[in-house]
């Protein structure tokens, strides 16, 4: 692990036209962690990866990474770079089979060397590779979120920006989930999870921030958020 972040995001303001949503946000990504941005509805969690996908660009602050200040790229250098953004509707082309939402994956990402083939990420996802001829339409939610996953893996994503993976999936896919993001951490990928489930967030997260109203009020490993009542209570409305 090197002494520099992965990924800082530096008193970073950003939203829309006329509407500012994050306000001199900080974060931190360590390679090789996964960190968790967790707050409720509308607290900024995807304004936030936007901006450091580059989707927005930051009206104040930085964001560096690898050590290159990456706050005025485009999606498509930052995805060239190793970043991935797996947004909630996940995005999959419904009329193209699985493997050929797999396979346009494999341009525009990463240089070849950091990804894996198509072949290796059907191998990697059972269930994807059962269906690897059917239309992208077909796929439960579950299985969506495992396809828009190996788009980032076959991408040569180096940090993966989840946007609430669990959302609108049965408890027993959540699990599922939760293998799948660990699974890409087992090799080697950094993650940066948002989640408004703080649930998930304390399985699987080393450190964890909380966002309200577009600023970080809260900071600390899994273990301290989950003893910290106050902050459960205040911002993401769990009462112990
Ligand atoms: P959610 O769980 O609903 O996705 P979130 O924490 O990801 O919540 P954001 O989507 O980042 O929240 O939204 C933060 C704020 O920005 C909200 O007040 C929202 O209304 C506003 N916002 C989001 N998208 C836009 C947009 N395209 N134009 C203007 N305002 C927006």
């Amino acid at each position: 692990m090197s002494a520099d972040p992965l990924l800082a995001v530096d008193a970073v303001d950003s939203g829309y036209g006329e509407t500012q949503v994050l306000r001199d946000l900080s974060l931190s990504v360590e390679a090789g962690e996964i960190v968790s941005l967790v707050g409720r509805n509308g607290a900024g969690k995807t304004t936030t990866l936007r901006t450091i996908m580059g989707i927005l660009t930051p009206t104040d602050g930085a964001i560096i990474y690898d050590g290159e200040d990456i706050s005025t790229l485009e999606p498509t250098e930052t995805a060239t770079r190793g970043l991935a953004f797996v947004p909630e509707d996940r995005r999959i082309f419904p009329e193209l089979t699985v493997r050929e939402n797999l396979e346009i994956a494999a341009h525009g990402g990463a240089p070849e060397a950091d990804s894996i083939s198509v072949t290796e990420a059907l191998e990697t996802f059972e269930n994807l590779n059962a269906r690897a001829s059917n239309p992208g339409s077909s796929l439960s939610g579950g299985e969506q979120q495992m396809l828009a996953i190996g788009r980032a893996l076959v991408g040569g994503a180096d940090l993966v920006l989840l946007d609430e993976p669990t959302e609108g999936l049965a408890p027993y896919i959540v699990q599922d989930v939760m293998e799948i993001v660990e699974g890409l951490n087992d090799r080697g990928i950094t993650v940066l999870l948002v989640e408004q489930n703080v649930h998930v967030c304390l399985e699987l997260a080393d450190r964890n921030y909380v966002i309200d109203q577009g600023e970080i009020v809260y900071e600390g490993t899994s273990a301290q958020l989950e003893a910290d009542e106050e902050i459960l209570d205040r911002y993401l409305g769990v009462t112990a």
